[in-house]
């Protein structure tokens, strides 16, 4: 039996996990520890069926309807940062880290100073936190287990070979709900039209990021720090099909690419079940329907996330907690109708050009507190710059 936690359980990829453990036969997995934010009816049912150690909603003021929602169960629930924190810290032979956002950095670090392994689908503290997060894992014997489908796919290019074999890494990308705007038109793009994305189904603030290429941006990063390598052997390259899920160069000029279909079980399940392969319940490719697959150079000027990402690896230091936490306030005034498409990275930019005189920007990440000082100052910075980006409330 594998005792698992689920961090972020009723989210897109908390949902698609449990999907894949509840086809599994009855006693394969211990559910040690279930959490969820506002989606307190999704997460009581889910407790019903995997009857864990502990519940938890990462918000403080929903205790008593998740206590409510749980009445006759006889789980253990709790509420707020330090009750995520703990149950982070509960032994666990699998730790999965689906929550969204910064608000992933402390319980995956958690975990990782536990020394468990943990499915990483929470990207944003490994750009945060990279250093830190690598450092804590060599320290505990802990392991990290990508989630993401680019990285999943490198980490499976790479089994078995030897990283000084390693050339380049290729990051696919699909380009997002947007890709074949004229630029111009970007500028008024509203919430909606940025969701609709051609291929794959996963959570608001992700697809957003997607058709911004932010997504990317932080993938990139996220690239860099799981394996080690130097920004200038990580290249981004457009990919409409979203079958080829990422490509690793090797020093004799070979590349391995990893393809499927777009869908998150299975990069879900190839960490569920890691060492091993087990079936998934994923469609197989028909590749000769398919036909085509294609590949373009992503135009910059689109995607000013792309270069962002690279004026942060050079810096490295605390660029990745204030790029990351920019970033989010940016969404957050974007889904609010507060600023444009296109304001998002100009937001992230004025941001980082402003924290890049007298606040530490280059300072290490030496500690989680500097990481969460950094992530704080950035969030308060970029709130007072959006006012400058502020525009009439547009119509949906
Ligand atoms: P989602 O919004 O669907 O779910 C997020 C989960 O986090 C929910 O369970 C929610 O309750 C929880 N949560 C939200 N705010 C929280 C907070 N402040 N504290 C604690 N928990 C909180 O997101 P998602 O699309 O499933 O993405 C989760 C993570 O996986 C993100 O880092 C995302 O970038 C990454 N990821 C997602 C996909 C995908 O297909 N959805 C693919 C690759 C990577
Ligand atoms: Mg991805």
């Amino acid at each position: 039996m594998r005792r698992i936690s689920l961090l972020g359980a009723t989210g897109s990829v908390g949902t698609q996990a449990i999907d894949l453990i509840s086809r599994a036969e009855a006693g394969a997995y211990q559910v040690v520890a279930l959490t969820g934010a506002r989606n307190i009816a999704l997460l009581a049912e889910q407790a019903r069926a995997l009857r864990p150690e502990i519940v938890v909603t990462s918000e403080p003021g929903l205790l008593e309807d998740l206590r409510e929602a749980l009445t006759g169960t006889g789980l253990d629930c709790a509420a707020g940062p330090e009750a995520l924190r703990e149950a982070a810290a509960r032994p666990a032979d699998w730790v999965l880290n689906a929550i969204v956002g910064a608000a992933g950095l402390v319980p995956g670090l958690t975990a990782l100073e536990n020394g468990a392994t943990l499915a990483l689908a929470n990207k944003e503290s490994l750009v945060a936190a990279g250093p830190l997060m690598m450092r804590r894992m060599r320290e505990t014997g802990g392991r990290i287990l990508p989630v993401d489908s680019e990285h999943s796919a490198i980490f499976q290019a790479l089994a078995g070979e030897k990283l000084d074999a390693l050339d380049r890494i290729i990051l696919t990308a699909s380009g997002g709900a947007l890709r074949d705007w004229p630029l111009d038109k970007l500028e008024t793009a509203t919430v909606a039209e940025a969701l609709a994305h051609p291929n794959w189904a996963m959570g608001q603030r992700i697809t957003i990021d997607s058709a911004s290429m932010f997504n990317k941006a932080l993938e990139v990063i996220e690239a860099r720090e799981l394996f080690g390598v130097r920004p200038d052997q990580i290249e981004v390259i457009i990919h409409r099909e979203s079958i080829v899920h990422s490509m690793v160069g090797f020093t004799d000029g070979a590349i391995m690419a990893h393809l499927g279909c777009p869908d998150m079980r299975h990069p879900i399940g190839y960490a569920l079940n890691w060492p091993q392969r087990e079936p998934l319940p994923v469609a197989r490719l028909d590749l000769a329907k398919m036909a085509k697959l294609s590949f373009e150079a992503p135009d910059e000027a689109r995607f000013p996330a792309l270069r962002l990402a690279r004026e942060v690896m050079e810096v490295r230091g605390l660029a990745g907690a204030a790029f990351n936490a920019a970033k989010e306030i940016a969404l957050d005034q974007f889904l609010a109708g507060q600023i444009g498409f296109m304001d998002m990275a100009r937001l992230v930019e004025a941001t980082l050009d402003l924290l890049s005189t007298d606040s530490g920007l280059h300072n290490d990440a030496g500690s989680l507190e500097d990481v969460l000082a950094m992530d704080h100052l950035a969030r308060v910075r970029a709130d007072e710059l959006s006012a400058g980006f502020a525009r009439a409330p547009r119509q949906a």
